[in-house]
């Protein structure tokens, strides 16, 4: 109960151009970030406030780096949390902690001289799943009940105003008092790259690796159709451990072959024949 959500606000430097691909999930995440940064301007015209935007797409597509990207553009303290952290056994302990979190941003930005705190709820369908669908658990229910508490008592003109990212892979899950009009109203996909998005995120994971001239990205991020951002990650890191054992200064496209096989591997991943 007494935990406190992990303050990335330190540590947010990733800035979106260390984001691949997902050009647009940053142009409309950036459009609605425009808003927190000219409140003044949202308010003259009568814009309704921004309070939640939801990032909705697979695993290791790069949505936590989208909203850690996000609180750097605004100049936001950062927290995060997981869904699953309020899922207690407890009655009413749950809404404690979504209580806590609104209450901890807010904190968090005073002692920073910030104006603006963006929360991460990561896996939100756990926390904001249908109402009822997890048989007669209340305690779910009293969960999402305190979130919507909390965003509809959100104003614009709060000392320290909070925008809520969540992220999910299960929009079908979510509960539709959510999607209503001044909560969640802003859906951002941030789907599985294309062939040009993996190529630009293999370009951002092997700056600073030793590549030879010779390897040709284009080919990898052809060879590595269904991947993830995160499984890129692993394929570079994965090329540099095979160089490393081969006992060779430099990664050479054999490495980026075998490294792929082993991600796929490992992965299981369901690939079709050709992108
Ligand atoms: P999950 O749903 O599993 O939480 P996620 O969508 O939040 O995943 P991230 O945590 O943002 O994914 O990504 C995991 C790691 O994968 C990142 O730290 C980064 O190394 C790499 N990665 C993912 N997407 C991208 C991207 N678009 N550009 C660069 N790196 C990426």
């Amino acid at each position: 109960q007494g935990r406190r959500f992990e303050d990335y606000s330190a540590k947010t430097t990733i800035g979106f151009d260390q984001i691949g691909g997902q050009q647009a999930a940053k142009q409309e995440l950036t459009e609605a970030l425009d808003f927190i940064i000219n409140p003044q301007k949202v308010e003259e015209l009568g814009i309704r406030p921004l309070k939640g935007i939801i990032l909705l797409g697979p695993p290791g597509t790069g949505k936590t780096l989208l909203a850690k990207a996000a609180a750097n553009y605004t100049d936001a303290v950062f927290l995060a949390a997981s869904g699953s952290e309020f899922v207690e056994m407890y009655a009413g302990v749950g809404a404690q902690r979504v209580r806590k979190l609104f209450q901890q941003a807010r904190e968090m930005a005073v002692k920073g001289k910030k104006d603006r705190a963006i929360l991460f709820v990561d896996e939100i369908e756990v926390l904001g799943g249908k109402r009822g669908s997890h048989g007669s658990h209340l305690e779910y229910d009293q969960t999402l009940n305190q979130l919507l508490v909390e965003m509809d008592g959100l104003k614009a003109n709060d000392d320290v105003r909070v925008l809520l990212i969540a992220a999910t892979n299960r929009a079908d899950m979510l509960d539709e008092a959510l999607m209503r009009p001044g909560r969640f109203d802003r859906q951002v996909k941030v789907p599985l790259p294309d062939k040009d998005g993996r190529k630009e995120i293999l370009k951002i994971h092997c700056t600073n690796k030793p590549i030879v001239t010779d390897v040709d990205l284009d080919q990898v991020a052809k060879d590595s159709y269904g991947f993830s951002g995160a499984h890129l990650e692993s394929v570079v890191n994965e090329a540099a451990i095979m160089a490393f054992r081969n006992n060779m200064q430099a990664i050479i496209p054999e490495h980026f072959r075998e490294a792929i096989d082993k991600v796929m591997l490992g992965e299981k991943l369901d690939r079709k024949p050709t992108s």
